[in-house]
């Protein structure tokens, strides 16, 4: 991760067209991109790390400061949560808060996310800013598609096991092309080669379900009889879910995501 500080310090000093990454303090080379409207600081205290340097790009978004979520055990208030999330995110107020180096450095002792996501690829779904969360909230599977795979099941399984987590979200969205793809070899025996048709086999059971339902958009039904269905599969693809289930610490439930009204649509 770059220092704001740092960037704050090369634009200060006329520098800013070395290379950033001989700037970076870790290994990660991407620095953050200004943006048009900073969020209200709350306390713009506690980044702990190089030496303050006086910025003079006042546009610069400061470092907000983040807490330290609360410890949710309870299915229904990490979907409340989640619920609340993205109803910010889609009125366009999204938080964006920063996690402050004391926050990440908590997180490096260990994780307890509140809910897992299993959602598509699409780069324009990605789950931490559709539920406007940040750093260590979210444990997060995703394949083109949203299904699940063995080895999904036993990340699932972890976070599930290890990790606490009280709330499964199955998430499609709205014109989802792995499930198109998927509707094509069904409906036009389209030929996929190598991976991608065993990308898109997992998907055919669900759009033969919603075609034998007659919809009137094949795509969008098998979509949300896809993550339906797979959220179905999970609750008894392992006795540590359905015992959780059953005992109350656990809930898992479908999901689908609009692209264009920025809505999750839960189904509970
Ligand atoms: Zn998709």
């Amino acid at each position: 991760m770059v220092s704001r500080r740092l960037l704050l310090g090369v634009l200060a000093s006329g520098l800013a067209g070395a290379p950033l990454a001989a700037l970076a303090e870790g290994d990660d080379h991407h620095a953050p991109a200004p943006r048009k409207a900073a969020p209200k600081p709350r306390a713009a205290a506690a980044r702990a790390a190089p030496a303050p340097v006086r910025s003079t790009v006042a546009e610069y978004p400061k470092p907000v400061e983040t807490h330290a979520p609360e410890v949710i055990i309870n299915p229904d208030e990490a979907l409340g949560r989640l619920k609340h999330g993205n109803a910010i995110f889609a009125r366009g107020g999204a938080s964006m808060a920063l996690p402050s180096w004391t926050r990440i450095n908590e997180l490096a002792g260990g994780q307890k996310p509140f809910a897992i996501i299993v959602g598509c690829s699409d780069s324009r779904v990605p789950p931490e800013l559709v539920f406007d969360c940040t750093l260590g909230e979210l444990f997060v599977v995703r394949v083109a598609g949203s299904t699940v795979s063995r080895e999904g099941l036993g990340s699932i399984l972890y976070a599930v096991e290890h990790l606490g987590a009280p709330l499964i979200v199955v998430m499609g969205h709205t014109k989802c092309g792995a499930v198109g793809a998927a509707v094509d070899v069904v409906t036009k025996h389209s030929h996929l080669h190598g991976a991608l048709f065993d990308m898109a086999l997992p998907i055919v059971p669900a759009v033969l379900e919603a075609q034998a339902k007659s919809p009137v958009d094949l795509q969008d039904a098998a979509i949300r009889q896809n993550v339906h269905d797979t959220a179905e599969r999970l609750k008894s693809a392992d006795h540590i879910l359905s015992e959780r289930i059953a005992s109350g610490r656990l809930k898992i439930v479908s999901a689908c995501y609009s692209l264009s009204t920025a809505q999750v649509e839960f189904n509970v």
